[in-house]
């Protein structure tokens, strides 16, 4: 058998299988009958349901405004990362600011949830959670950011995931209303 007679079996451009992960069979696209198309096995009929994963990020406020971190890709966020398998949604948060900022935070109430549809290929839920930082800590940038710095939210810079832009025009707007 050449190499070439079968396809590439890695996920496709848009980050589906094209191949059965558990016996290795081309999925066949069919309809489920509710409108949407879904990969089936033929031969074990495993289906590909797609689900978004989950995503967790810490707003940091403090007097002098939000803080970000740059991203060793370039461009500023929300501290962020991706929920574990074995973690529930709290420990996630703990576990990426302990990486992020060198700290053990405080997690408060959930602030907002948005679905990010920025990455074709891996659509995420983003829980942003208001978080407290032990007194007078130094932050150490770690995980995937390189720098961290505290933006007056009348000075964000240009955000690289659009949905923290949402969420900091809801500070903006809340801060508006207390003032
Ligand atoms: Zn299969």
């Amino acid at each position: 058998m050449s190499p070439k007679s079968r396809p590439d079996p890695g996920p496709n451009a848009s980050g589906e299988f094209t191949f059965c992960p558990y016996c290795a069979a081309e999925l066949e696209i069919r309809p489920d009958g509710e409108g949407q198309s879904r990969r089936v096995c033929p031969q074990c009929q495993w289906i590909h349901y797609r689900n978004p994963t989950v995503g967790v990020a810490a707003i940091v406020l403090t007097a002098d405004g939000l803080l970000l971190g740059r991203r060793q890709s370039g461009g500023w966020c929300i501290p962020c990362g991706h929920v574990e398998w074995h973690e529930s949604i709290h420990q996630a948060v703990v576990r990426e600011m302990r990486e992020e900022l060198g700290v053990e935070i405080q997690v408060g109430p959930l602030y907002n949830a948005h679905s990010n549809f920025h990455n074709p290929a891996q659509h995420t839920v983003g829980l942003w959670f208001e978080v407290a930082l032990p007194q007078s800590v130094e932050l150490i940038p770690g995980g995937d950011l390189v720098e961290l710095r505290v933006f007056p939210l009348d000075q964000i810079p240009d955000l690289i995931f659009p949905t923290d832009g949402l969420i900091v025009e809801q500070l903006c707007s809340d801060s508006r209303q207390r003032t």
